[in-house]
């Protein structure tokens, strides 16, 4: 597998596709009298939607104009885009069930163009699917190749052929070489690294997205400072394994080293995802609770807290190292929550190595937990694994942690009750008229009103801005509460 840097000088191509696409759609435009529309469904995480600001900005440079309702499945449009994700139980199915939905509509309209990408079309079985099963998809891609798009767009659209590119190597395109769409008006997500090289038993992500490869410092810099000079108020700095960045790179730049120019930059807040326990340095600990504007929330995925299930999982690292980090995490960070990862029956999975989770669970005193039964990825290591766990013994200790888990999730958002935090709003809540939404540093989710004595100036729904709210009532997943200021006026 070979790593290739696309620069401004692969640029050529790139732009003449997007000019060439946007005198087509223009004059498709005029013949049926309307704007052209795309509907761009994404799924996975935030890595995956980072790709799709950049479709979406790339189609926007093209003549396009975003569906009304781009995003819901069902969204009439002239181009779909499939952005898909290969973590997701089930992925395959609503994949397939999809492109059978839009079949009717490619018959209605034979220029409606639809395009899957995503980490599913690294899987071979995949793409060999949708070439036999949907002849009507125009086009295929991997994730790998999204610098590409308009290229392959263009081949699709001059042939009238259906286009699949997918290929073995690792590229990495600068952000500075799109045009990128971003989804909040005051969250940038930045991707600083692609790939990974761990190789979890159970995950399917390296073979997906390749390699390990990091941005180059400097790159990444010139583009943070440009988005503070923008004003957006939070950043969040994205990678499968943020803490190894730097790998390969001729700079000797660390992840603590972005880390501390990001918050050198002076958002409100600096976020980062993800972690692995192997690799997370104190440094960068040192600097969460240093620095005002670093999240107070640390994401560290345990999956296990049986050495032996790690072992099997192929994670390098000892239940005592976790909690090492976690003792750390709690002394330097004042007030941060610590959130993880656990998957529950993972093969082999014995009794002890399961009351072992719920030991560590009881220590680490988690703030919050995405927990997973295991299933099964096609192509990954924990596929050949004998000893699968029944069914009913999974859900039976699935329910036995998640009791666990909840608690401590109460206890850690009723310790918030009481406390005025500063809150980054990101807008109306769900929860209804004349109630909003926000996050703390800490990322404890907060649900607040405002008095009526409180006049607020400017975009209604406060999208963006910082408020000071006292937190009085604790819910199991969130707290409520009441602002006392906006403190960005
Ligand atoms: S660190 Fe492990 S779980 Fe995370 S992306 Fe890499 S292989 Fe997957």
């Amino acid at each position: 597998m070979s790593i290739v840097r696309v620069t401004d000088a692969d640029s050529g191509e790139f732009t003449s596709a997007l000019k060439e696409l946007s005198i087509y759609f223009g004059r498709l435009s005029e013949k049926k009298g309307r704007d052209l529309t795309y509907n761009l469904l994404t799924y996975g995480c935030q890595l995956n939607e980072a790709d799709s600001e950049k479709l979406s900005g790339m189609m926007a440079s093209m003549g396009l104009v975003k569906a009304e309702d781009s995003g819901n499945e069902l969204a009439p449009a002239d181009v779909v885009v499939m952005n898909t994700c290969s973590v997701r139980e089930n992925a395959d199915k609503h994949l397939f069930g999809n492109l059978g939905v839009f079949k009717t509509a490619k018959k209605d309209d034979p220029d409606m163009i639809i395009a899957v990408c995503g980490c599913m079309m690294k899987v071979p079985a995949n793409v060999e699917k949708v070439r036999k099963s949907f002849p009507y998809v125009d086009l295929v891609f991997d994730s790998q190749q999204i610098h590409k798009f308009p290229e392959f767009l263009r081949e699709a659209v001059s042939t009238g052929k259906q286009v699949a590119r997918v290929g073995d190597i690792d590229y990495i395109a600068d952000d500075d070489f799109f045009p990128i769409d971003r989804q909040r008006k005051f969250r940038a997500l930045v991707p600083i690294m692609y790939g990974c090289d761990n190789f979890c038993g159970y995950c399917i992500v390296p073979y997906a997205r390749g390699r390990e490869r990091s941005r180059d410092f400097d790159k990444i810099k010139a583009e943070l400072e440009e988005l503070a000079a923008l004003g957006y108020k939070e950043v969040m700095l994205l990678g499968q394994n943020v803490n190894s960045y730097g790998k390969g790179n001729a700079d000797g730049k660390k992840f603590a080293d972005v880390l501390r120019m990001a918050s050198d930059c002076g958002f409100a807040h600096v976020r980062f995802m993800s972690s692995h326990p192997k690799d997370l340095s104190d440094e960068v600990i040192e600097l969460m609770g240093e620095r005002d504007n670093i999240e107070k929330h640390l994401h560290l995925a345990m999956q296990s807290g049986s050495d032996s299930c790690l072992k099997r999982m192929n994670r390098p690292y000892t239940i005592k190292d976790f909690y090492m980090i976690a003792d750390l995490f709690r002394e330097k960070v004042e007030g941060g929550s610590l959130t993880t990862d656990i998957i529950v029956g993972f093969p082999g999975e014995t009794d002890e190595e399961f009351e072992d989770t719920l030991k560590a669970v009881e220590y680490c005193k988690f703030d919050a937990a995405f927990t997973f039964q295991y299933s099964v990825r096609p192509g990954t290591a924990a596929e050949k694994l004998p000893d699968r766990v029944p069914q009913d013994v999974v859900t039976e200790r699935f329910g036995r942690l998640l009791e666990l888990q909840n608690a401590l999730a109460a206890e850690s958002n009723q310790k918030k009750v009481g406390q005025t935090c500063r809150v980054l709003i990101e807008g109306i809540s769900k929860q209804g008229e004349g109630t909003y939404t926000g996050r703390t540093i800490s990322n404890h989710l907060v649900n607040f009103t405002i008095p009526e004595d409180i006049t607020i100036c400017g975009d209604a729904s406060l999208e963006g801005r910082l408020a000071m709210v006292r937190i009085d009532r604790a819910r199991p997943y969130s707290v409520d509460g009441v602002m006392e200021s906006l403190i960005d006026e």
